[in-house]
């Protein structure tokens, strides 16, 4: 039997849609393999993340509830992962590879001794677990076998585990062990408050199954716009290369590459991007990409799925304008 331990993130009291994904795919995983898979809660408020892991399929749930964990703080967090790891001794804990996960999945294998394999994008399990990870900025791709190391810290990126149609269980709740918390208020800093700057309704790039991107070929900030028309008829998000971000375009929030966001979702549109190898090293996963480029030579389209060779600022409109057409028809 092996013991999987996954960590489930939330935000405003709701359960990560990357956690989600983890939590469903595990607990089909676990229908047809030996597996014990027992999901780890953290929070001030724990009642509707619990019913949604239950949701997901996981019936055994560690939860830690108290107010010290009302905002946001690494070690604090860390500490309390360090207790549900020590106290279940799975034989894999697994992460959502969001900011969190990656904030928090290298504290944790450092205070337990434990390896990480980081930013995993398939597993398979036979005795072990094995897993493929991107490398070399995602020019390849590395097959990782556990080789039976365990226990051992895995996290996974948002949007990559293949979707699964997991069976709601009953959640049986087992209350945690609160951790000694001392040498914490030594920190040099407490997060107080994460405001987020939203434009639109988009949804948060990393974990969006739909992206609209922009570059350099957008020619200024005045025509994202088109962007976001596309992307609000699509319910995309909307994402840039380092080119747009630099010349102050868009914010670095919305960079996606080497140097921004990884992100994996079912559709990227690339509109004015070439394709530059730091690009791709943060969305080559994306499982279709639409690429609108003027260069018919442009790197982006050896990746592309589908390519439109056009000025992107006279296609957008058209393509938007298509797209409502037919989503109306079809409604
Ligand atoms: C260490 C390092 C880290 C980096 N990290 C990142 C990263 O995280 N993300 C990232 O994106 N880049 C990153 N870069 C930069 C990267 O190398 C490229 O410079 C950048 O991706 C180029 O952005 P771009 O494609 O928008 O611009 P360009 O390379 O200038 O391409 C613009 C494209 O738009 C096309 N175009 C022009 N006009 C139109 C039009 N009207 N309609 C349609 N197409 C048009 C052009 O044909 C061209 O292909 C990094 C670089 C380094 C060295």
């Amino acid at each position: 039997m092996i013991n999987i331990m996954i960590y489930a993130e939330q935000t405003n009291y709701k359960l990560r849609k990357a956690s989600r994904e983890i939590l469903g795919y595990f607990s089909v995983l676990a229908q047809e393999q030996p597996l014990q898979v027992t999901a780890l809660v953290v929070g001030a408020e724990c009642n509707e993340v619990i019913k949604e892991i239950g949701r997901c399929g996981v019936r055994d749930i560690l939860v830690m509830e108290g107010q010290e964990y009302q905002t946001y703080h690494p070690n604090i967090l860390a500490q309390a992962v360090v207790q549900g790891a020590s106290d279940l001794r799975p034989d894999y804990l697994v992460l959502a590879n969001t900011a969190v996960g990656k904030d928090i999945a290298p504290r944790v294998g450092g205070k337990l001794g434990w390896g990480c394999v980081s930013d995993v994008i398939d597993l398979e399990l036979t005795d072990n677990l094995t897993f493929v990870k991107p490398i070399y900025a995602g020019k390849a791709l590395a097959q990782i076998a556990g080789n039976g190391q365990k226990p051992l810290i895995v996290t996974v990126r948002p949007n990559a585990l293949k979707a699964v149609d997991p069976s709601p269980v009953e959640p049986v709740v087992s209350k945690g062990v609160t951790p000694d918390l001392t040498g914490n208020e030594h920190l040099g800093y407490i997060l107080k408050e994460v405001v987020a700057k939203v434009t639109g309704k988009t949804p948060p790039l990393t974990e969006a199954d739909i992206i609209v991107s922009g570059g350099r070929g957008m020619k200024g900030p005045e025509n994202f716009v088109l962007l976001e028309e596309l992307a609000e008829v699509l319910g995309a998000a909307v994402g840039a290369s380092r080119a747009a971000v630099d010349a102050g375009w868009r914010e670095h929030q919305y960079q996606v590459g080497q140097t921004g966001k990884t992100v994996s979702p079912s559709l990227y549109i690339a509109c004015g991007i070439s394709g530059a190898i730091q690009h791709l090293a943060g969305m080559s996963s994306a499982r279709t990409v639409v690429a609108i480029n003027k260069d018919p030579n442009a790197p982006i389209f050896k990746i592309a799925d589908f390519g439109i060779v056009g000025d992107a600022l006279k296609i957008l409109p058209i393509l938007t304008a298509e797209l409502k057409k037919h989503l109306k028809q079809t409604q």
